[in-house]
């Protein structure tokens, strides 16, 4: 039988490179695979972190390739731009991350059984990407809860209830496994008018479960997992299952700094000025330098720090047939003076308030849109 692989991606963000790093150190029995899509539209920091890690992991980071493309000398973006005829990709048509991200990762698996590593933060709502393939398993280390929707829509099925809570009795007693029982029982229906809802309610089931102790739960869990084909029954055992760890933002910094990585310059503050009002901008994503993912602050960082991206991102535009990169608005327009102005003050505006509010970091206001984004480039 063909061993469960276990892949982690690096995107080119911070948290994918603090999760590979994390989990080498930590365990360093894993036979990791790491792999990376390049678009052929990173930043050149992106490459260097890419550099940086692979010495520091002693292995090679696998470049996903697609030999079609290869043999016609373009890049993948613009190998499917051509071929897209000119036609942008944009939140709601986003052939980008299909083609050039999730079908060679698709492909690199090639039907074996494969947990997939993801770097979603302890500090962070969203779910990660999930594979609708049933070889693919994602599992989230960072997080108090390292399973994925899926698996926790079958734990907590109701018509799952006797069997779960049999492989649980092993683990929980007394007031304890009340306790489950009762999280169990609360009711929740996967019916898809009340979708919803039910997410709310698996959040706090896994969470008041979670509560009850972590290993435990997540042991309950890999025993009922056996009974199922996702890719960790094949295991024997799982070291992560004891691990309570739960990292935010500050510990991803600090791992990519104490290692020696290092955080890829374009997530560092820089200060600028506008009718007398000091603020600072930044990039807060890897990915592609024109990602339409960004907020107009980050362009207008891209349009100031890295003036020749900024060309090469205008030139994708066609006004004639109404592709840009933000809708209604060309990045020509966007770079006009009073419009810059605008939007570096409209920036200070939203840090100021976003800073008396509850946080003192810029990424958290300018990942304010990511969460809707694209985990697979941008973790
Ligand atoms: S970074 Fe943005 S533009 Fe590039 S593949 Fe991802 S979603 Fe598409």
């Amino acid at each position: 039988m063909a061993k469960t692989r276990h892949l982690l991606g690096i995107s080119g963000g911070k948290d994918s490179a603090a999760l590979a790093i994390y989990l080498n150190d930590k365990y360093p029995q894993f036979d990791f695979e790491y792999y990376f899509c390049d678009t052929g539209k990173e930043l050149d920091e992106t490459y260097q972190l890419i550099n940086n890690l692979e010495s520091y992991l002693g292995k090679s980071i696998k470049k996903l390739e697609n030999p079609d493309i290869d043999s016609t000398g373009d890049n993948p973006f613009d190998f499917y731009y051509k071929s897209f005829r000119g036609y942008l990709p944009s939140p709601q048509a986003r052939w980008c991350t299909a083609l050039m991200k999730l079908k060679p990762f698709e492909n690199f698996v090639n039907g074996d059984d494969a947990v997939s590593y993801v770097g979603i933060r302890g500090d962070e709502e969203r779910e990660g990407y999930i594979s609708k393939e049933a070889n693919i398993q994602s599992i989230f280390p960072f997080r108090k809860n390292i399973w994925s929707s899926d698996v926790m829509t079958k734990v907590f099925q109701p018509e799952n209830f006797e069997m779960v809570i049999d492989y649980f009795q092993s683990y929980y007693s007394g007031n304890d496994l009340d306790k489950l029982v009762d999280i169990f029982n609360e009711p929740i229906s996967f019916d898809k008018n009340h979708k919803n809802e039910a997410e709310k309610i698996l959040k706090r089931k896994a969470n008041s479960s979670l509560d009850l102790g972590i290993a435990r739960f997540n042991r309950g869990v890999f025993d009922f997992l056996k009974t199922t084909k996702y890719p960790l029954a094949k295991e024997i055992d799982y070291v992560l299952l004891e691990n309570e760890d739960v990292l935010v933002r500050d510990d991803i910094f600090r791992i990519l700094r104490e290692s020696g990585v290092g955080v890829p310059e374009y997530y560092e503050k820089v200060e600028f000025e506008v009718d007398g009002q000091k603020g600072e901008y930044a990039r807060s994503r890897s990915g592609c330098y024109f990602c339409f993912f960004q907020q107009k602050i980050e362009w207008v960082w891209l349009y100031e720090q890295h003036p020749d991206l900024f060309k090469k991102a205008m030139a994708y535009e066609s006004e004639d047939d109404l592709f840009t990169w933000i809708p209604n608005e060309t990045l020509k327009e966007l770079i006009q003076p009073e419009r810059i102005k605008q939007i570096k003050l409209g920036h200070i505006n939203r840090t100021n308030k976003t800073k008396t509010k509850s946080s003192p970091y810029l990424l958290d206001i300018l990942e304010g849109t990511e969460r809707d984004g694209c985990n697979t480039c941008f973790l």
